[in-house]
């Protein structure tokens, strides 16, 4: 058997993880939910979906009575993850549900609350765990190759344009290139150190356009420092391109440019270059996700909706950390 999911949110990830999952061998596209009919259409017709398993957000939640139905993957705008991931565990269902898991930690605990009532299991995208290149990085930090790690460096932006975008609406969004792409850089971190940051100083970078950073951030650099006496400093932009994993530990040093996209990637140690096979991150992650469900076990730690309330934490003392110009500890 194949493990269903439904999709949620019909937008441009969505696509990328629909075309994923025509690849993998484990689950397959078996739902939409959608708020477009237009666009209800054109899925049923590209994906072969039967209209029984069709549902848009008020009808969403008779998903419950559907046998066909596994997983519902929730892939919509930051600060509705929490209502679908609840209404989700509510009907029965496993949930997927993208990054950043919620916008405060407040809501990522309701809904880690949700599924352990409901007695179903809460992934969350963090894509990177399955992809070979950013594994290495885990590897060489945790297992001490190059001996302790001492600083990561990690940065990732874009230049964004269309102030219309849910992306520079707070209440959407619930940030700017932190929230976004900056979860990365917190994630990593995390990662390579294998710990958890004791505490953050953050600065926001100027307001480049005060068009489009009205209610986010234009760009924010934060350093978190870790247990072992390890280093953070990381930027994350709406400003520019930038998509870059440092780490320099006491024997060596190993790193990723682009290090964070959907690929090709490359990396290099202090040894020389690394080489891995090129991935389709998506097929790789909802497969992973759907062996380990289909065989009734427990999902791994690093994906589950504890980990994306940690992210959540630092990213909520980094935003505190900037806005008061102090330096903040993680609980
Ligand atoms: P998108 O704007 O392309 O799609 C958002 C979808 O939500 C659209 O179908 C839109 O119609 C729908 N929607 C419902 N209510 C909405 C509202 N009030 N405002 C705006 N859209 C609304 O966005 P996206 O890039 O697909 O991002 C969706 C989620 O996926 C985000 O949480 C994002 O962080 C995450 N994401 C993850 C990755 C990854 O690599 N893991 C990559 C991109 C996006």
């Amino acid at each position: 058997k194949k493990l269903n999911i439904a999709l949620v949110g019909l937008g441009r990830y969505a696509g990328y993880l629909a075309e994923g999952l025509q690849e993998a061998q484990y689950c397959r596209l078996a739902g939409i939910v959608t708020g477009t009919p237009s666009k209800a259409v054109d899925w049923k017709k590209r994906y072969n979906i039967p209209d029984a398993n069709v549902y848009n957000y008020q009808n969403f939640d008779g998903i419950k009575n559907n046998k066909d139905i596994d997983v519902v993957y929730i892939v919509l705008p930051n600060s509705m993850h929490k209502e679908f991931a609840i209404r989700t565990a509510r009907a029965g269902k496993h949930v997927i549900v993208e990054k950043p898991m919620a916008i405060t930690a407040a809501d990522c605990e309701e809904m880690i609350d949700a599924c352990k009532k409901a007695g179903v299991q809460m992934a969350i995208g963090y894509r990177l765990h399955y992809e070979p290149y950013n594994m290495e990085m885990k590897r060489l930090g945790q297992e001490k190759v190059f001996g302790q790690v001492r600083l990561v460096e990690a940065s990732l932006g874009y230049k964004t344009g269309d102030p219309n975008e849910w992306r520079l609406k707070k209440a959407l969004a619930g940030g700017g290139p932190l929230m976004n792409v900056g979860i990365y850089c917190v994630q990593a971190s995390r990662y390579i150190t294998g710990e958890e940051p004791l505490s953050v100083t953050a600065q926001f970078g100027p307001i480049t356009d005060a068009n489009l950073f009205k209610e986010v951030e234009a760009s924010v650099t934060w350093q978190a420092d870790f247990p072992s006496g390890a280093l953070a400093n990381c930027t994350s932009t709406y400003n520019c391109g930038i998509d870059r994993l440092y780490a320099s530990a006491e024997n060596g040093s190993f790193e990723l440019s682009p290090a964070i996209s959907y690929g090709p990637f490359r990396g290099k140690t202090s040894k020389g270059e690394l080489h891995f096979p090129e991935t389709n991150q998506q097929a790789v992650q909802c497969d992973e996700i759907a062996k380990v469900l289909l065989a009734g076990k427990q999902l791994p730690s690093h994906i589950t909706g504890e980990e994306g309330l940690k992210d959540i934490k630092v990213m909520q003392a980094i935003y505190e950390a900037a806005c008061t110009g102090k330096k903040v500890s993680i609980a």
